[in-house]
């Protein structure tokens, strides 16, 4: 057996591999919380509080997230007790689903073969992510008209401020 160490490496640094590892696994969860999703800051707020001891939580103890449609369930751990807490980005998430049994009656009622669970289930997973993109992009576009809106008409945003 080879009795060299591996020496690990951090931004210039020797570090040791438990520290590697530890700044690889923050370098992953950083890269994916930069995706953009849905976040309602008055939902978020609202659950920012430990279910085991209430106290407040910390958004930079993000541990874990799930990617769930258009936001996320993060992970949080208390940093009083440590209980891992789950926080939603948005009080529901939007997930473009059909319901099976809806659409076969539907295709039944309009004279139409049915459709298997199977080919239901992998045409939802090729359309979910066109729908979600498309509701992006719908999104995008009602903040810049609303920017444009409000840019354009400072005399009617003053009158109701
Ligand atoms: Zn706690």
């Amino acid at each position: 057996m080879d009795k060299i160490k591996k020496r690990f490496h951090w931004k210039g640094k020797v570090v040791s591999e438990k520290v590697y590892n530890l700044r690889l696994k923050q370098q992953k969860l950083g890269q994916k919380l930069k995706r953009r999703r849905v976040f309602n800051p008055y939902e978020f707020g609202k659950q920012m509080f430990c279910k085991l001891c209430e106290n407040l939580l910390s958004i930079l103890v993000v541990t874990h997230e799930e990617e769930v449609a258009l936001g996320s369930i993060l992970h949080i751990s208390c940093q009083k007790c440590n209980f891992s807490n789950k926080i939603t980005t948005d009080k529901q998430h939007y997930t473009p689903s059909f319901g099976f049994t809806q659409l076969n009656k539907f295709l039944a009622a309009m004279n139409l073969s049915t459709m298997s669970w199977d080919i239901f289930k992998s045409t939802q997973k090729e359309i979910t992510p066109v729908i979600e993109k498309m509701t992006y992009a719908s999104c995008s576009k009602a903040t810049e008209e609303e920017k444009t809106l409000t840019i354009s008409n400072p005399e009617e945003l003053r009158k109701l401020l």
